[in-house]
């Protein structure tokens, strides 16, 4: 036996050396530049002892392996921006012969000489999977929890170790394609009908199947390193192929309006590598993903999407020093449309609810939304039946405070109405244990005003859900003033055991979500009031990458609220405080109209029963002349959509809401789904540099109003070339330290 630090190697009687790769201290295997190393010398070592005639390789943990470690990389980038400075030249060599490492393994395991197979346990991601398709067979366990995927398109970058080549010559191109440009998981069904993995078995018969692939005389040779290989479907020059290339790359426009590099890389590699022997495909591979790994798109989107969020995720916000809290039990007040689910997303975490509502009617109302969602899993297969009477076990519906008495923390989702929410904090902490805690799920009400109903403000928080609550990843936790160190604590322990992602803002209103998507909806309003076709509007939006247009998803959240929102930032802050056109649109929309939106069928668009689909609303043209669509351009609508967001999250950093750039950038792709290519809303800006993006507002301000004018901040950074991440570093702390 020999030791490595990652994996294990045992060479049974038969001659098969099993390799299990288990990282210590790692709740999952990555692919670092200690685990190529070990990888290396496993090769090496196989090969060289003649008792070993073939190599099965799995994983010790439950999941096979999530793939490249992104924080190598991400200091990939940072070599290359260091680099670069210097001599553009050599650094883009430098990256290059980098990003070859992994495919020159994968490559040298390939054609080792000894058959190698992948004994696939679980979920097998990204390098994983592309080092499982160099060995010579792949045996999957058909545990529900195996899944198949190569997603590096979902953080700005592709397949580049080899995958683009192999999967496109095991799979049919359409499939491959389909597969590489979503980053969609398979199960391991669907990878074996894909000609991906050979054979799929129970868990228990995956190392037999394995070694009996190579006792079986599995030859060490991969297809395309056999004479007159054919890919699927005869390759690039076939009629089938005629078919497929031209539409491709107009498909892949639709989908993702050409923000994607990674993704329009996948079809030149799959396209180009086709047609010419493997090993210049793989450079061509490794050609473009050195290309890809230069843009910005990629550096921000591996920022934002994978580092920043797991920082979030691992409570990079959390105050240090307070041990955790192991929530035993959540009350929830209110049953609600919010309050039902988040009751059920907490008894999915394996914490015991209490469920309030005013009568047990209500409360039990709710609970039945925990019933419908349970029903709805175990349909798609998520849950057991098992495990959805476990969840909904959990839940206790009552109309009783009494009730609450031994909870760690009491979440309210009543009525939007500050006297309710009163009367409930008062009611609550009767009966609540000493250092339990208070958070509110209220979308508008500043924290510090309903803190000041409560005799304990610095165990008061705001817990800001987003709907639907069991998909929705972000939770918006927000300090009152006098909310305490502990209490931030327990919230943020809380939102990391429902599995949701927080991002930690200062008090204002609307926080810092909200703020933002009101923007994007009141531009909306703007093009509507100038006359743009409501199609080009939203059209414009989902060209610049937001997943819903601001029409669309002003009528998810109801032009009712809208209306109510404007309503009240007038009672609150003056009539100059809103533009009086918005709400001439909106409350036409409401009082005259009768139209609230999705919830009544009638909004900017029109909701006809299933199965037809919904479609702008026709009358909507008769509102405002119409302007004509060539007189219309699209990339200033979507630079409007882009920037006026933008310019918010700015404000909010500027105002000290948003402290940590990390948050405002995935707070906007998670929240509200802002432009993901560009890694965020402050990406935005980083990406194309504080002086152009200043330049930019002053020429959308000189057009459409003074809500573009670029902020004192955003001045100063770019007179002084400076970027948010720079000057309000989020690792300054630990660079003092360090
Ligand atoms: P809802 O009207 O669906 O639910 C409110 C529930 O509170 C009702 O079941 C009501 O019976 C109950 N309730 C009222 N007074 C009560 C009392 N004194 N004691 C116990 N229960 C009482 O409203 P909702 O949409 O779930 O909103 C609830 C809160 O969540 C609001 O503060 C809202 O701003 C916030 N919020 C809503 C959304 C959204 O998308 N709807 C999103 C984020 C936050």
């Amino acid at each position: 036996m020999n030791t490595y630090k990652n994996f294990t190697v045992r060479t049974d009687a038969d001659g098969i050396a099993l390799v299990t790769w288990d990282m210590p201290g790692k709740s999952m295997n990555v692919f670092t530049e200690e685990v190529m190393d070990e990888l290396n010398a496993i090769v090496d070592a196989t090969v060289a002892d003649t008792a070993v005639k073939g190599v099965v390789i799995t994983s010790g943990k439950s999941t096979f392996s999530g793939g490249a470690d992104l924080s190598m990389i991400k200091s990939m980038f940072t070599l290359y921006q260091q680099e670069k400075a210097a001599n553009p030249q050599t650094a883009a060599q430098k990256l290059f012969d980098l990003v070859g490492r992994m495919t020159g393994l994968f490559r040298k395991l390939e054609t080792c000489g000894k058959p190698w197979v992948s004994a696939i346990n679980g979920t097998c991601m990204g390098g994983a999977l592309e080092m499982s398709l160099a060995c010579h067979g792949r045996v999957a366990s058909n545990a529900k929890s195996v899944k198949i995927a190569l997603p590096e398109v979902k953080v700005g970058i592709f397949p580049g170790a080899g995958g683009t080549q192999r999967v496109a010559r095991l799979a049919d191109a359409q499939s491959a394609l389909q597969m590489m440009t979503t980053g969609q998981s398979l199960s391991a069904s669907r990878a074996k009908a894909m000609n991906l993995v050979h054979q799929v078995v129970e868990p228990d018969q995956l190392i037999p199947a394995a070694k009996q692939m190579i006792k079986d005389g599995l030859k060490p040779v991969a297809p395309w390193d056999e004479k007159g290989f054919k890919a699927p479907g005869g390759g690039i020059w076939t009629p089938a192929s005629a078919q497929l290339w031209p539409a491709a790359p107009a498909i892949l426009r639709r989908e993702t309006a050409g923000n994607y590099p990674g993704a329009l890389a996948i079809l030149k590699c799959v396209y180009e590598g086709l047609q010419v022997p493997f090993d210049t495909a793989l450079k061509i591979e490794q050609r473009y993903f050195t290309q890809v790994l230069q843009t910005t798109e990629a550096f921000s989107m591996i920022r934002s999407l994978f580092i920043s969020m797991q920082e979030l995720g691992k409570g990079a916000r959390r105050p240090a020093g307070v041990p955790k809290t192991d929530l035993k039990k959540v009350g929830v007040v209110g049953a609600g449309f919010m309050g039902a689910s988040i009751a059920y997303v907490t008894a999915a975490a394996g914490i015991d609810v209490i469920l309030i509502d005013r009568d047990m009617d209500a409360a039990n109302k709710g609970k039945a939304t925990g019933e419908g969602l349970v029903k709805e899993s175990i349909g798609k297969g998520r849950l057991t039946q098992e495990e959805g009477v476990a969840i909904l076990s959990r839940i206790t519906p009552s109309a009783d405070y009494a009730d609450l008495k031994d909870a760690n923390l009491v979440i309210e989702a009543v009525f939007e109405d500050r006297e309710v929410k009163k009367d409930v904090i008062e009611a609550v902490e009767e009966v609540l244990s000493e250092g339990a805690i208070f958070a509110s799920n209220t979308s508008t009400l500043p924290i510090t005003g309903l803190a000041k109903n409560s005799k304990r403000p610095e165990n008061f928080i705001g817990i800001h859900f987003f709907s639907p609550v069991e998909k929705m990843m972000l939770t918006e936790v927000i300090l009152g003033k006098e909310t305490g160190d502990n209490t931030l604590a327990v919230a943020l322990d809380y939102v990391a055991a429902i599995k949701k992602t927080p991002i930690v803002v200062n008090d204002t209103r609307g926080f810092f979500v909200n703020r933002c998507v009101l923007r994007y909806m009141a531009e909306s309003y703007d093009m509507l009031i100038e006359g743009v076709p409501p199609a080009m509007i939203e059209n414009a939006a989902k060209m610049a990458g937001m997943p819903v247009g601001p029409l669309a998803l002003n009528d998810e959240v109801a032009i009712d609220l809208s209306l109510k929102i404007l309503k009240a930032t007038v009672a609150d802050l003056g009539e100059k405080a809103i533009d009086p056109r918005h709400m001439e649109l909106v409350s036409r929309m409401v009082e005259k109209e009768g139209r609230f939106g999705r919830k009544n069928s009638k909004g900017f668009y029109d909701y006809p029963a299933k199965p037809a689909k919904k479609s702008l609303w026709p009358e909507l043209k008769s509102f405002y002349p119409q302007k004509k669509a060539e007189g219309v351009d699209v990339n200033t609508l979507k630079q409007r959509f882009l920037v006026t967001i933008a310019l918010e999250a700015a404000r909010t950093v500027e105002e000290g809401i948003v402290t940590d750039p990390r948050e405002a950038d995935v707070g906007s792709i998670l929240g509200f789904g802002f432009a993901p290519y560009t890694g965020g809303a402050l990406s935005y800006i980083d990406g194309m540099g504080a002086k152009k993006f200043v330049e930019l507002c002053e020429t959308l301000a000189a057009s459409y109003g003074l809500h573009f004018k670029p902020t004192s901040l955003l001045n100063d950074m770019a007179a002084k070339d400076e970027t948010f991440y720079g000057r309000f570093d989020p690792y300054a702390k630990e660079k003092e330290v360090a």
